[in-house]
Order: C-alpha cells, then sequence, then structure tokens
C-alpha cells in the first residue's frame, strides 16, 4: 500500500492485534517546520473509567513514530478519575507522565511507589516488564495531567525496566519575549531538560505564551514533532496555522518549528523525538514488534513472569 504525504500512519483498532508504520511528512522548502494537519483531541474512557482526552493513539491518529500515545486528564470531578489506573502490566515501550495540576499515585510489583505532585515528571520505561497502579488523586480542584507513550527500538524492548523521578524543581523554566518554557527532555537555547539516556532523543517542552509571545525551538530535522495545545490558542509555522486548545498539529520535518500568540495567550506541549522506522505490533498495554512478541507478553503476564528477571 503506497501511503499519501498526509497519511503518517496506518493501522486498526487499538484494543487488538495492531501493526503501524509511518512516513515522515515532507521537508519544507526553507526547512522551517510547518502544520502538515491538525485534528481535535478525542474524548474516552481508559483505565477503570477515566475521562480524557486522546490527543495521540485514537483512529484518527494511531502515532506518530517514535510516539504512540498522548492522553490528557483534565478536570475538577473527582468522578472523572478517581477510579484511576488499578494494577496492569507494560512491556516493549516507556511512559511518561506529566503533572500541571493535581497528583498522580503509582506503585508496582517490585516496591517502587510515589506521588507525583504538580509540575512533577516521570519517565518509566516499562522495558521487559512492569505491573503498576497509577491513581490520580486529588481533595479538590483541578486534576491536570497527562501521559505520553513512547516507543523503545526493537533491540531495546527487554531491556531492565527504568524510572526517572523528575521534581518539579529540577525542570528548568525560560522565560522571555513573552514565554514561559518548562525544559522536560532535550535542549531549548543551551538549557537541557533533566530526562536523560532515552533511545529517540526526545524533546518534550511545555511552552506558554502571553498575547504577542513568541518561541523558537531548534529541533534535530529527521524527528517527528508535533504539539499538543492544551490552553488558548497558538500559531505555529511560517503560515501561522492557528491551532486550539484540544487540538493536536502535526508538523512536517525541519530545523526549527517556530510559535507565536497574537490576540489571545496559549499554551502547548511541543514533542519531537527520532522515528524508529521499525514494525509495531500493539495490544492493549503492551508495544511489541509482531504479533507473536505480543502474544508471549500477554501469556508470560498471566504466568506471572512478565517481570521475571527484573
Ligand atoms: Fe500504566
Amino acid at each position: 500500500m503506497k501511503l499519501g504525504r498526509r497519511q503518517i500512519a496506518i493501522g486498526g483498532a487499538l484494543a487488538g492485534l495492531t501493526a503501524c508504520r509511518t512516513e515522515p511528512a515532507a521537508v519544507s522548502r526553507d526547512d522551517e517546520r510547518s502544520v502538515d494537519r491538525i485534528l481535535n483531541a478525542q474524548r474516552t474512557r481508559d483505565g477503570a473509567g477515566v475521562a480524557l482526552s486522546r490527543a495521540l493513539g485514537s483512529n484518527a491518529l494511531p502515532m506518530l513514530d517514535p510516539f504512540l500515545m498522548l492522553d490528557q486528564i483534565k478536570s475538577d470531578d473527582p468522578n472523572d478519575y478517581i477510579a484511576g489506573f488499578p494494577e496492569h502490566p507494560h512491556r516493549g515501550f516507556e511512559t511518561v507522565t506529566y503533572m500541571i495540576d493535581g497528583a498522580m499515585n503509582h506503585a508496582d510489583s517490585v516496591g517502587n511507589h510515589g506521588r507525583l505532585g504538580p509540575g512533577s515528571a516521570q519517565w518509566m520505561t516499562a522495558g521487559r516488564g512492569i505491573v503498576h497502579s497509577e491513581m490520580p488523586r486529588q481533595e479538590r480542584g483541578l486534576m491536570w495531567g497527562f501521559q505520553l507513550w513512547v516507543n523503545l527500538p526493537r533491540a531495546r524492548k527487554m531491556m531492565k525496566p527504568r524510572y526517572q523521578d523528575i521534581a518539579p524543581e529540577r525542570i528548568a523554566t525560560l522565560e522571555r519575549d513573552r514565554a514561559r518554557v518548562r525544559v522536560v527532555a532535550g535542549t531549548v537555547e543551551g538549557t537541557t531538560g533533566p530526562v536523560s539516556g532515552i533511545d529517540v532523543e526526545p524533546t518534550f517542552v511545555d511552552v506558554a505564551l502571553t498575547k504577542g509571545g513568541t518561541f523558537q525551538l531548534a529541533t534535530p530535522s529527521g524527528h517527528n514533532a508535533f504539539a499538543f495545545v492544551i490552553d488558548g490558542a497558538v500559531r505555529l509555522g511560517p503560515s501561522r496555522d492557528e491551532v486550539r486548545q484540544g487540538q493536536i498539529a502535526v508538523l512536517t520535518r525541519g530545523d526549527r518549528i517556530r510559535a507565536m500568540c497574537d490576540a489571545e495567550s496559549g499554551r502547548m506541549l511541543l514533542l519531537a523525538g527520532r522515528p524508529l522506522n521499525e514494525p509495531v505490533a500493539r495490544g492493549g498495554p503492551f508495544v511489541m514488534s509482531t504479533n507473536d512478541e505480543i502474544r508471549q507478553a500477554w501469556e508470560d503476564y498471566r504466568a506471572g513472569r512478565l517481570t521475571n528477571g527484573t
């Protein structure tokens, strides 16, 4: 099957066994990234009934290599999230949790546990296997957090699991040109985020712009990149395409991203990473390279050996 320029990925229902592959978006002539397409995040439920917006990983956009999923939980009603994500397994990829408001309690099968508070991040490499729970917790007020899934190269899918817990004060904040930028991963104007040693060399920045604010980010030109606007509206690329709250903008290849706000303020998560260009087989909480490996993961989980050797 030949893929069109705008057809970034192909795949079926996420719950079953699916195989996706990706093709780079076209390179813009002056090497500044343009908006390739804009999609709306989709409302859905996951875990034990948590209401969330799925920006990436929906049928509309199954993945953007190496990123597999991006969910947002944002609610001031605990009924939307209190059931949480009770004990469940992962294998073959990495989960990234980023909190703006509220907290996420997590605990795993080998005794790691903690509480991610406002402004914190956790980069968890599931590798060969982890069984954990993730429970949003908030007495009152807003719960606002994100979970990103990042693929691992085939050769690293069975690596030993690893956590990087990042306290809020470790995330550098840059303030200039009416922009406030938190660098979780990657480098912005010489400031490098605290997450290190990740195979796909990710960029993960939280950019808040007030009216008239501008921001430019240099990115490796071969990386895939997208923006998820989480508040207000942001204009992106040489055409200054408007991307509104709840929308994801897939960007073309290029060596930089330019963003600005004019009449209103805006905030976005900006992500870039090195595409793996490998086959992807997905089965619920597992992301492997073949359907046989997915079946093996389920078998290992049911037999209680998913985390053996970790
Ligand atoms: Fe999980």
